[in-house]
């Protein structure tokens, strides 16, 4: 550690806090993660299935780790730089953001998730705070660690960020998998258009309130499945019906409306996958090569969006075989499969977050008829972010806000 002078603290989270710092030789700006947790061996760090697949990826929207270091028992990671989180842009937003911005940034989001995907893991944690943005460039941070390290106490309580969590993982699937992400950026992206969470739910019960009074209960038609999850942890649906979603975000085009719409699907198996929602009209755009370079383009088939230092991505590059007549594969969604990696019993058994005490929540509730028993009042486990519990669905922008503010962790810098 010697070789890097700290600068600043730049964000403190649940397992670390982050610095900025300067590598003295190189001259290098790098953010540096101090775990808060103690390693009292480096087989122990590097043994991190998360630290191993981390180190491995290398993905132009993935932020790179450099370096691992245990010193003193202390584990800290050097991760190239970046300048705010999508949280704090969010946040400081005075007026929307235009929908160029917003599919810029998704576009590469989607990016770096099939890449994750593709290369077998999923995050499991994808809110605004983990999306790290310099310039025009987004990267997806803090990624698979959250799992790993959670399974050491006294981090027992840590789950996925509610507001972001998908119904599958409230309702306690005993499996899900890479669909979680896509739910997450379906809200995500809702959320860029109008600088307010889509689902900020105030406990684990409120969150699923939240989301049948945006998206409508589901029927047997709809997601059978999260039916049988429902009454397996004796769980009762309110009934809603849902507004249509261009009234909750209305400066989102209906190319946006409609993928978030299929993003933030009841049935996970509905969703898109990360290369699926890249071929989705609504970046059509990204795929626009000018008639001039056309030619050129025919011949080279790199993707348009690495004129935006986008990507390098194999399946990406697949797509741009549509990129001379600037379309997009025509047909969406197509045949998918999102990864399943993991069971939620397996990865809850890692991280013992308390799927009992989730699921006992949800099981002693019926939300609809205001049947709360007095330990819903409790706060559900989060990391960031949160409610005061209030149960009025739609709140103004501001209040939502400060509401979110006053809550979120404290991020310094
Ligand atoms: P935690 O697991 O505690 O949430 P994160 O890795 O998400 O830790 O980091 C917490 C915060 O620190 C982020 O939300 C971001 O604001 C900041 N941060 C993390 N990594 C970087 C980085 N590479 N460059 C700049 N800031 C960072
Ligand atoms: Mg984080």
């Amino acid at each position: 550690m010697e070789r890097y002078k700290i600068i600043k603290e730049v964000g403190d989270g649940t397992f670390g806090s982050v610095w900025r710092a300067i590598n003295k030789q190189a001259g290098e700006i790098v953010a540096i993660k101090k775990m808060k947790r103690k390693y009292y061996s480096w087989e122990e760090c590097i043994s991190l299935r998360e630290v191993k697949s981390l180190r491995k990826m290398s993905h132009p929207n993935i932020v790179k780790l450099k370096e691992v270091i245990r010193e003193n028992d202390i584990l800290y990671f050097v991760f190239e730089y970046m300048e705010c989180n999508l949280y704090q842009l969010i946040k400081d937003r005075g007026k929307l953001f235009s929908e160029t911005e917003v599919r810029n940034w998704c576009f590469q989001v989607f990016q770096g998730l099939a890449y994750i995907h593709q290369q077998g893991y999923f995050h499991r944690d994808l809110k605004p705070e983990n999306l790290l943005v310099s310039k025009n460039i987004i990267k997806i941070a803090d990624f698979g660690l959250a799992r790993e390290i959670s399974s050491q106490p006294p981090y027992t309580e840590y789950v996925s960020t509610r507001w972001y969590r998908a119904p599958e993982v409230l309702l306690q699937s005993p499996m899900y998998n890479s669909a979680v992400d896509m739910w997450a950026m379906g809200a995500i992206m809702a959320e860029l258009f109008t600088l307010c969470p889509l689902f900020p739910g105030s406990s684990e019960a409120d969150e699923i309130y939240r989301i049948c009074s945006v998206i409508g209960t589901p029927t047997e038609i709809v997601w059978a499945e999260g039916l049988k999850l429902a009454s397996a942890i004796n769980y009762q649906f309110p009934q809603l019906t849902g507004v249509h979603l261009s009234v909750l975000v209305p400066s989102a085009s209906e190319d946006a409306i409609n993928l978030i719409k299929s993003l933030c699907s009841w049935d996970p198996c509905k969703r898109p996958t990360a290369l699926e929602a890249l071929q989705h009209p609504f970046f059509q755009s990204c795929f626009y090569i000018p008639p001039s370079l056309r030619s050129k383009m025919a011949v080279t088939r790199t993707p348009p969006s690495a004129t935006r230092g986008l990507s390098e991505q194999k399946s990406v590059r697949r797509y741009s075989g549509t990129v001379s007549d600037s379309k997009p594969a025509s047909k969406f969604p197509p045949a998918k499969s999102h990864v399943p990696l993991t069971t939620a019993s397996n990865y809850n058994v890692k991280i013992g977050c308390g799927v009992s005490e989730t699921a006992e929540k949800l099981g002693n509730l019926t939300v609809g008829n205001a049947r709360l028993p007095a330990k819903q009042a409790l706060p559900a486990p989060m990391k960031a972010g949160g409610c005061h519990g209030q149960t009025d669905l739609f709140l103004g922008r501001s209040q939502e806000i400060q509401t979110r503010r006053s809550f979120t962790k404290k991020v310094v810098g």
